[in-house]
């Protein structure tokens, strides 16, 4: 049997026992420790954000951050459909309405024409979104200055889901500080993890603070427990963040060899007939967090799901691109905004590759080999 190539597996430093080591000697095994700080400390030095907000996952970050907008009951949320389901139950928790919107051809990220058209007809109907979630799907940057600005003109504040995404830029800017507030996760299949975790960010103190205290079940300053609002048990502990730190110091290096394998799978695949990338805006340098290849039906017999299983018959994890919301069962009811049905086309014709930066150059050839067999036949 050859070996198990998966999707994104965690990558390891060498220094996460170091700090484990560290936490549990000092006996800081308890919730909130000297890495929690330390941890959000090196998010905020890395990202540019000045506050950030260590939490026990990206959905954490994403349901506090609607709290923070006081997204509630009957309040709608634009969010696009070509998406990760744990973008939206937070929307859901909240008891408000997800508003999905079709992506754009040259991020596959929320279209800013989509958006536009969006924001007219609710308004036509006499609704203003409460919120607006920018996702930045597979580290690719969205249109985010554009976005930003629509969403502004019509006072729509902007949240920005940058789990995939930790370490892209555009124009020099970290992803998920372009918005009121903005999320990373550090979950195990992402480009670097607490093996479960998130951040949130802003640059205001006072929301910063706020979220602090809703993560800690909403206590009260004083010396019995007063609680006196709704709160939540999202904290990452002290023992994640220690994992954070070593993965932190890493985060340059993952992000040059994640970048590296989308090109190695480029230069392999080049000569392939019908086989596209994902594409990365003028101006913006993503994580290529994975790669991800289009086939086309016009110029090429070999299916997504044909590569799927050729890949996994040699136990290689390959994954279809995320499957539109507003083909979801459980988001059925919400309304959804299209004009070209981008989300489904990129569903129907695309495939994720194993793109973990752990991934050797044997395997790399391993998977490029069954991948040209099966489009060259
Ligand atoms: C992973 C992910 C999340 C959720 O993050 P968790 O840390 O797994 O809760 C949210 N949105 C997107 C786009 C994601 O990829």
């Amino acid at each position: 049997m050859p070996d198990r190539i998966f999707l994104s597996p965690p990558h390891r430093t060498g220094r996460e026992s170091h700090y484990l080591q560290e936490a549990l000697d000092s006996n800081w095994i308890a919730p909130v420790g000297p890495f929690l700080r330390r941890f959000e400390e090196g998010i905020e030095a890395y990202t540019g954000a000045p506050h950030a907000v260590a939490l026990q996952s990206g959905t954490a970050a994403l349901h506090l951050a609607l709290r923070l907008l006081d997204v509630g009951p009957g309040d709608e949320v634009i969010c696009p459909t070509f998406n990760f389901a744990g973008c939206v139950f937070p929307i859901l928790y909240q008891g408000a309405t997800p508003v999905f919107v079709d992506s754009g051809v040259s991020t596959w990220n929320i279209c800013v024409k989509e958006l536009q058209r969006t924001l007219e007809d609710r308004a036509a109907q006499g609704r203003r979104p409460k919120a607006l979630i920018v996702v930045h799907l597979y580290g690719q940057a969205a249109k985010i200055c554009e976005l930003v600005d629509v969403a502004s003109q019509w006072n729509v504040p902007v949240i920005e889901d940058a789990a995939e995404a930790f370490g892209a830029t555009y124009e020099g800017q970290a992803l998920g500080t372009f918005g009121d507030l903005g999320v990373y996760s550090f979950n195990g299949n992402k480009i670097i993890t607490t093996s479960g975790g998130g951040a949130l960010v802003t640059s205001r103190a006072d929301w910063a603070e706020r979220a602090r205290k809703l993560a800690t079940q909403a206590r009260d300053d004083a010396p019995h427990y007063l609680h006196s609002e709704l709160g939540y048990n999202y904290r990452l502990s002290n023992v994640s963040a220690a994992l954070g730190c070593a993965q932190l110091e890493a985060i340059d290096d993952r992000i040059a060899r994640r970048r590296a394998i989308f090109t190695q799978y480029q230069q392999a695949l080049a000569d392939c007939p019908g086989v596209a990338f994902s594409p990365e805006l003028p101006g913006t340098r993503g994580i290529r967090w994975l790669t991800c290849l289009l086939l086309d039906p016009a110029q090429t017999s070999a299916t997504p799901e044909g590569l799927r299983q050729a890949l996994a018959a040699d136990q290689i994890e390959a994954r279809p691109l995320w499957y539109p919301m507003h083909r979801q069962p459980v988001f059925a009811a919400y309304p959804y905004y299209t004009t070209r049905h981008i989300s489904d086309d990129l569903f129907r014709r695309g495939l994720c590759l194993p793109s973990g930066s752990a991934l050797s150059e044997a395997d790399l050839t391993r998977i490029v080999t069954i991948v040209r067999r099966e489009i060259k036949g």
